[in-house]
């Protein structure tokens, strides 16, 4: 979601301290727990480590460790891992896995750490962040990127050139969990998910071993890393990603009023399955505060006539928008347009979401009424609907593991939190999320990975492809060495 949907979240949502339910049922961050750390009667030798490594070891007490241990989402703050690694090269990346694999320490990877559920930190554990790796090169058509780049730097970077990526939005979201997971954003209908641009990637596997793998070498982890999600497999170090040509978008902004929201998404879903793929639009209903809800549907088209778009969504829905605006902006200007700048600032929230089936009139209403209910209740909460198809419906070459190629969408139930909510706060959220759930599970095909929330079982991300990346993960991890409570197992 860019900061413009969580900035229209919070305007339609009114005062946060209005939430009011009570108690939590939020999976905790992951801990090494009492078998975890310092298991070596002096505890790991961090002197060695800094001295074995070229990046920089940040522990406890030292210059530096507080900043380094944030996550994008304040609430993540009080996790205290037992040191941050933030890693110069893949042969840190190495070292560190080995290291944690010594001391017995639980270890997770970092990139951007915009994690929905904090998975990219942990308790007395090693965090292996790679967001120092971000460096960038471009030959014939191909980007190299580390894997701590962050997707303004990759767009800026790629337009030099005359190219871009299909990616997601948001300006500090790491290139290495958006990509793992699939990515999805304004050109996934017309180019398909960013993980179906990898070409090969770099990666260091749970024995230590530096693996570049392809089409060709590794096919089946090949196969597993594009939409098994971060934090499973290995640690990423570098992609190859083939790029798309970075050209103008003709966007529009419709509003309809809440009379109209069930024809809006009934005409959406017709527009996600049959408009041309070079069409994108999603749809957003916000809970405003004063109980109503706030609908619009803000789209593009790579065509450059977003006027024709729109025109062809309002056909699907059956009446006029009640506002149009529309705008065509150059790749750079809709990078920062959709990501409400070159950067964002850390914020709370709560979230989670549904891959969608084709809805029925029944499931769009139980839909509106969920929502009705959240503005009733003074929750910012919004209900964001992303259109699939297109290219993202095809199986790239290779085949891929993100698992859900011909649903409809994805709807994401999101919740403006403060920086540190009260366990109300996160119960009133999480509520929410738990009455989206329940409205459209006849349409619901599981969740998205990037999306990924507590309290969800892990296959339903994945689909029919979890039993084969069940048997990936055995072959790479035996000792299931990358584990929390949202990994495949
Ligand atoms: C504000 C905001 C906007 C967003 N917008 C979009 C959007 O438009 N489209 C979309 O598809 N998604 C979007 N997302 C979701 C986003 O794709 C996921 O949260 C993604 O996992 C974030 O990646 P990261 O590297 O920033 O996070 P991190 O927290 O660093 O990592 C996420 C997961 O990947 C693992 N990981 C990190 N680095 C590596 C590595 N090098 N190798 C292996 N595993 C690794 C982590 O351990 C963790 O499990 C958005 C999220 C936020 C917070």
């Amino acid at each position: 979601m860019s900061p413009v949907d969580r900035r229209t979240v919070l305007k339609a949502g009114g005062a946060l301290a209005a939430v009011t339910l009570t108690s939590c049922s939020e999976v905790k961050p992951a801990s090494a727990g009492p078998a975890g750390a310092n298991l070596t009667a002096a505890g790991p030798d961090w002197t060695a480590f800094q001295k074995s490594v070229k990046g920089t070891v940040y522990r406890p007490g030292q210059p530096g460790y507080a900043t380094v241990r944030q996550l994008f989402n304040p609430r993540w703050d009080a996790v205290a891992p037992a040191a941050v690694i933030r890693t110069a090269n893949a042969t840190d990346v190495r070292t560190a896995i080995q290291f944690a694999r010594k001391n017995k320490l639980v270890s997770v990877p970092k990139s951007g750490g915009h994690s929905y559920v904090g998975a990219s930190t942990v308790n007395n554990g090693l965090v292996v962040d790679v967001s120092a790796m971000r460096s960038m090169s471009y030959s014939g058509n191909v980007l190299t990127v580390g894997a701590g780049a962050k997707l303004y730097d990759v767009h800026a970077f790629l337009d030099k050139y005359g190219k871009s990526l299909p990616t997601g939005t948001c300006p500090t979201v790491g290139i290495a969990g958006l990509t793992l997971g699939g990515g999805m954003g304004v050109h996934t209908r017309a180019f398909g998910l960013t993980c179906d641009r990898i070409q090969s990637m770099g990666v260091i596997t749970a024995d230590g071993v530096a693996r570049n793998v392809s089409a060709t070498v590794d096919p089946d982890l090949f196969w597993a890393l594009r939409g098994g999600g971060g934090g499973n497999l290995g640690i990423v170090t570098s992609f190859k990603l083939i790029t798309i040509p970075a050209a103008k978008l003709g966007f529009f902004r419709l509003t309809w009023p809440e009379s109209k929201a069930a024809a809006v998404i009934k005409g959406w879903q017709k527009f996600a399955q049959v408009a041309p793929i070079t069409a994108w639009g999603n749809v957003h209903i916000d809970a405003k505060s004063n109980g109503t809800l706030q609908i619009h549907v803000l789209g593009c088209s790579t065509t450059g006539n977003g006027a024709a778009a729109a025109a062809q969504l309002e056909s699907y829905v059956g009446s006029k928008a009640t506002t149009r605006t529309f705008a065509v902006r150059t790749h750079m200007e809709a990078v920062k347009y959709l990501g409400g700048g070159t950067t964002s600032a850390r914020q709370g929230w709560l979230a989670g979401s549904d891959v969608l089936k084709p809805m029925s009139a029944n499931t769009i209403a139980a839909l509106l009424g969920a929502m009705k209910t959240a503005a009733r209740a003074k929750l910012p909460a919004a209900a964001i609907l992303d259109p699939l198809g297109g290219q993202s419906a095809k199986i790239p070459s290779g085949g891929s593991s993100w698992g859900h190629r011909s649903a409809v969408g994805v709807v994401q139930w999101y919740s403006g939190l403060p920086a540190h909510p009260t366990a109300a706060q996160i119960k009133a959220a999480q509520t929410f999320i738990t009455n989206g759930h329940r409205a459209v599970k006849p349409s619901s095909a599981g969740g998205y990975v990037n999306y990924v929330e507590a309290g969800r079982s892990v296959s339903t991300y994945y689909g029919a492809n979890y039993a084969r990346l069940q048997a990936v993960k055995k072959k790479y991890d035996p000792t299931n060495f990358f584990k929390n409570a949202y990994t495949i197992a």
